[in-house]
């Protein structure tokens, strides 16, 4: 029997769910829509449940929106806690994976899950810490950190940055809480309510991109003074926006203005090589997913039988 593993990337709007142990081995995949917490949590037990011929199923990893709770000691340990979304509030994802299907679950969030795939198999290999941060429906970052992600008293919240003003922008912002932190002026909502119109549908040389593209550059140089990445790796669906990524490399270089010394903000040419897309593409999450439940099972074997 071939030992694989299962990865669960839960998003706000799709869940993606793999069974493979990495980029060359998929054995299976499929996607469904985030719809209760019943329902979705349902689907994922089912599809790795299903008989594959050959295969056993070590371990699951599920890298979540959130906000989650990754403290072991906790009696709400692999709960999603609160969020916006519908329903999903004090959702057991990781207690009702392990009791359905009795392997280890491995979680973190989407993004410090996305960092991890990119870390071990994509655009982040060499790079340590890395950052990977999302421009989609909502912005996110997570990061390795000694090769591990990195936690703390709850989980980084990169896309919460209060940002100052730029252009004269009146925008009063769309997060709920802050209005106008990063999430707030600069996901692809902020951009729909900003415009009217859907971010894709937005013409590339419209002005709001070069204000969008400030606003990123404002929050990934906080994120590389206070982490000092090697490398940031930038996706989501906004950040699939032809010509945006550099346009956020010139402006991280002007806001930087020479201080910290290094080419990859001093020079666009070096910035290049520091904030880059995704080597996974889409795929980031799920694959890193699948590492999470590789190293929880490590974790486990070690707490079986230390060294
Ligand atoms: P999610 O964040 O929900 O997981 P995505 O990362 O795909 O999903 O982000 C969805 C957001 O990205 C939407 O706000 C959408 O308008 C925006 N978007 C999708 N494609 C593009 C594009 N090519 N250019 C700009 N914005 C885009
Ligand atoms: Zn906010």
């Amino acid at each position: 029997m071939e030992a694989v593993f299962g990865g669960v990337e839960g998003g706000g709007t799709k869940f993606v769910c793999m069974v493979g142990t990495g980029p060359d081995r998929v054995v299976d995949e499929t996607r469904f829509p985030t719809t209760t917490p019943d329902e979705t949590l349902g689907r994922i037990v089912e599809f790795f449940r299903r008989p594959r011929t050959g295969i056993r199923l070590a371990a699951v990893g599920a890298a979540s929106f959130g906000r989650i709770d990754l403290d072991r000691a906790s009696p709400t340990y692999g709960y999603i806690t609160t969020t916006p979304k519908p329903h999903w509030a004090n959702t057991d994802v990781v207690g009702t994976l392990h009791d359905a299907l009795g392997v280890p679950i491995g979680w973190d969030t989407d993004t410090n899950g996305a960092a991890l795939g990119e870390h071990r198999w994509g655009a982040g290999v060499d790079a340590d810490p890395l950052v990977y941060m999302t421009v989609g429906t909502g912005i996110g970052g997570g990061a390795i950190v000694n090769g591990h992600p990195l936690h703390g008293l709850l989980h980084p919240e990169m896309g919460h940055l209060l940002v100052p003003t730029f252009d004269g922008d009146t925008f009063s912002g769309v997060c709920p809480f802050h209005g106008r932190c990063l999430e707030g002026v600069a996901s692809g909502p902020a951009l729909q309510a900003r415009t009217g119109r859907a971010a894709q549908e937005l013409p590339p040389d419209d002005p709001v991109w070069d204000l969008e593209a400030q606003y990123l550059a404002f929050g990934l140089l906080c994120i590389s003074e206070v982490i000092s990445p090697q490398r940031i790796v930038m996706g989501g669906g906004v950040a699939g926006q032809a010509g945006l990524i550099g346009a956020v490399r010139r402006h991280l270089v002007r806001l930087n203005a020479g201080y910290i010394i290094r080419p990859a903000l001093v020079e666009e040419e070096g910035c290049a090589f520091y904030l880059v897309p995704p080597g996974l593409g889409s795929k980031a999450g799920v694959m890193g997913a699948l590492e999470l439940a590789r190293l929880e099972l490590e974790r486990e074997e070690d707490e079986r039988c230390p060294a």
